[in-house]
């Protein structure tokens, strides 16, 4: 029989020399050219995933100043290296075409979104954010001294990460308010 015949068939023997479209039969000049994609960061932070309760640890890669990829973190005790597919494709949160990059205000009644610069839409809510604090501002309530307001609650959204929700949270604390949850719960 030629070529060692059936012994040399056999699918044990086949994987050990390589030869059954696994390792080095699968291997081509291409495929030993490939590069990783991190290869060419300039630094790595680690962060954690804003989606969901779970917290995946990511790594989170920078090149010239900006995000280059996002990766699983093996070092995170919570999913070892996994991220599930909105995970890993949270670098679109800062790089797709497709976000909303300018500031949209809606007037009270209004039927159309009206663009804003950013240092007008940024007035307009410090003078809300302050006129409401004022007139809302609980010293007392019941005898007890609460020093508080419940004109202002603060409801964050999915995609904040974890330092932006560390950063609002001291913000309303400041504020005197005591209504804050965020989605994400993490
Ligand atoms: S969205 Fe996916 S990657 Fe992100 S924390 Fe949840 S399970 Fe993990």
């Amino acid at each position: 029989m030629a070529d060692g015949g059936l012994f040399a068939r056999w699918p044990v023997i086949r994987q050990l020399r390589g030869q059954d479209g696994r390792g080095q039969a699968a291997r081509s000049a291409r495929t030993d050219a490939l590069r990783p994609r991190v290869e060419e960061a300039d630094s790595v932070a680690r962060s954690v995933c804003p989606y969901c309760a779970v917290g995946c640890g990511q790594l989170v890669y920078v090149k010239d100043g900006k995000v280059s990829q996002i990766e699983g973190d093996p070092d995170s005790p919570i999913s070892r290296g996994r991220l599930c597919p909105k995970g890993s494709a949270s670098k679109q949160l800062v790089t797709h075409a497709g976000r909303q990059t300018t500031v949209l205000y809606r007037r009270p009644y209004g039927t159309e979104w009206e663009p804003l610069d950013l240092g007008t839409a940024m007035e307009m809510i410090a003078d809300r954010v302050t006129r409401t604090r004022r007139d809302t501002w609980q010293q007392e309530h019941e005898g007890k001294v609460v020093r508080r307001t419940l004109g202002i609650a603060g409801l964050g959204g999915a995609t904040l990460d974890n330092e932006e929700n560390y950063l609002m949270k001291k913000l309303y604390t400041a504020l005197g308010a005591i209504q804050v949850e965020n989605q994400a719960r993490i």
